[in-house]
């Protein structure tokens, strides 16, 4: 591999202070945490080799190291004055004060909010390690974030225990001028394993993408810009030849795009997978990163991994729109990522629906 992929997910600590029902990683059973020295030599050693950096501060819950992310952000403006560095955080929200949530968004960190719906039902999956609820504290932070006029991104994953409010969630969040915000697919990995039965099946997951279409829709008639990041990505596949978004390329960002790091420095091709030790590539301070990923059979699997090289998906008439799915979603569900994904059935329900919406009402291309 010639290219080392520009997006660092640096999975600062294993801990976490939540114990969210679906979390993939089974984030707070273990409790290892990245040294400030560690980050900085995965961030000196992709800066060698790219001028322009996307850093993800993500976990378990980052913001429990917070001092490793300043002296991250330290070494950067420092000793990488010459690069384009674009800052993210990914957090729960437990540990974000006025005075952090001002650092961050002093430094310019994109702060991602994860929250799953406004009510204790619709957010029930996202609980403390007792099982108490986190829908206050996350309501709170928005406030915060709020009245700092800072218009925050959000994460919510949809499940079984949200999918019947989700419209009313969306309904909140503009309300709370949040105008961005991603509606995830579950991932069978971890906690994701153990409660399965809170993933939407193919069928609901459509059901549901359809009524947040709508919903959008009818706020950009009001002049109204929402973006759902899934959405969006999706309507670009169907309508563009841009294939702007990784993981709905072929082969998908992972171990091309992204790499993911544990908090031991240990290399992964995609964050989402950075618990499977057969996909481990390297560790970083094995030596130069151009070296570890040159000729490494797992950047050789990952990158193979495109349609045609996927029995079920070679032949397929929409396999450039769906882009063959999500690796680590296939990896989860089926032991291989040379599978078909498992919400295959929902891109082979929403491709053509979309395609016919278009015909009725043109301006969903606005959505992209
Ligand atoms: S819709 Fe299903 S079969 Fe077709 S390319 Fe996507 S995952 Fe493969
Ligand atoms: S494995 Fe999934 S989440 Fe990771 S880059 Fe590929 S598509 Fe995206």
């Amino acid at each position: 591999m010639e290219r080392v992929p520009s997006l660092i997910v640096l999975n600062l600590t294993s801990d976490c202070n939540l114990r969210c029902k679906y979390c993939y990683a089974s984030a707070g059973t273990f409790k290892e945490y990245m040294t400030s020295e560690c980050a900085i030599e995965i961030i000196r050693q992709v800066a060698k080799y790219n001028n322009t950096i996307e850093l993800l501060f993500h976990g378990g819950e980052p913001l429990l190291v917070f001092d490793v992310i300043k002296e991250v952000i330290d070494y950067c403006k420092n000793n990488l004055k010459s690069k384009e560095i674009r800052y993210y955080i990914q957090t729960n929200g437990v540990l974000l004060t006025a005075e952090k949530a001002k650092y961050l968004i002093d430094e310019n960190v994109e702060i991602c909010l994860s929250i799953d719906g406004h009510t204790e039902t619709s957010n029930q999956c996202r609980i403390y390690p007792a099982g108490q609820s986190s829908l206050k504290m996350l309501k709170n932070r928005i406030d915060l974030l709020k009245s700092m006029n800072y218009n925050t991104t959000v994460l919510a994953v949809l499940n079984k225990k949200n999918k019947n409010e989700i419209e009313d969630f969306i309904d909140f969040l503009i309300n709370n001028k949040i105008f961005n915000f991603s509606l995830n697919y579950f991932i069978k990995g971890g906690r994701g394993n153990e409660n399965s039965d809170l993933a939407l099946s193919p069928v609901e997951l459509y059901e549901v993408t359809k009524n947040v279409i709508s919903k959008i829709l009818s706020y950009h008639e009001k002049n109204i810009k929402v973006v759902e990041r899934n959405i969006s990505h999706l309507l670009r596949n169907i309508f563009t030849e841009k294939k702007g978004y990784m993981c709905m390329n072929s082969p998908c960002g992972a171990g091309n795009h992204l790499l993911g790091y544990t908090p031991n420095g240990d290399i992964y091709p995609c964050d989402d997978l950075s618990s499977v030790e057969q996909f481990k590539i390297g560790n970083i301070f094995d030596g130069d990163i151009k070296d570890i990923l040159k000729d490494n059979d797992v950047i050789n699997f990952f990158n193979y991994c495109s349609y045609e090289n996927i029995p079920k998906c070679c032949d397929c008439k929409i396999k450039n729109k769906c882009g063959a799915g999500c690796a680590s979603r296939k990896f989860y569900e089926n032991g291989t990522i040379y599978e078909v994904d498992p919400i295959c059935e929902f891109y082979k329900l929403i491709v053509p629906y979309i395609e016919n919406l278009m015909i009725e009402n043109p301006s969903i291309k606005e959505l992209v």
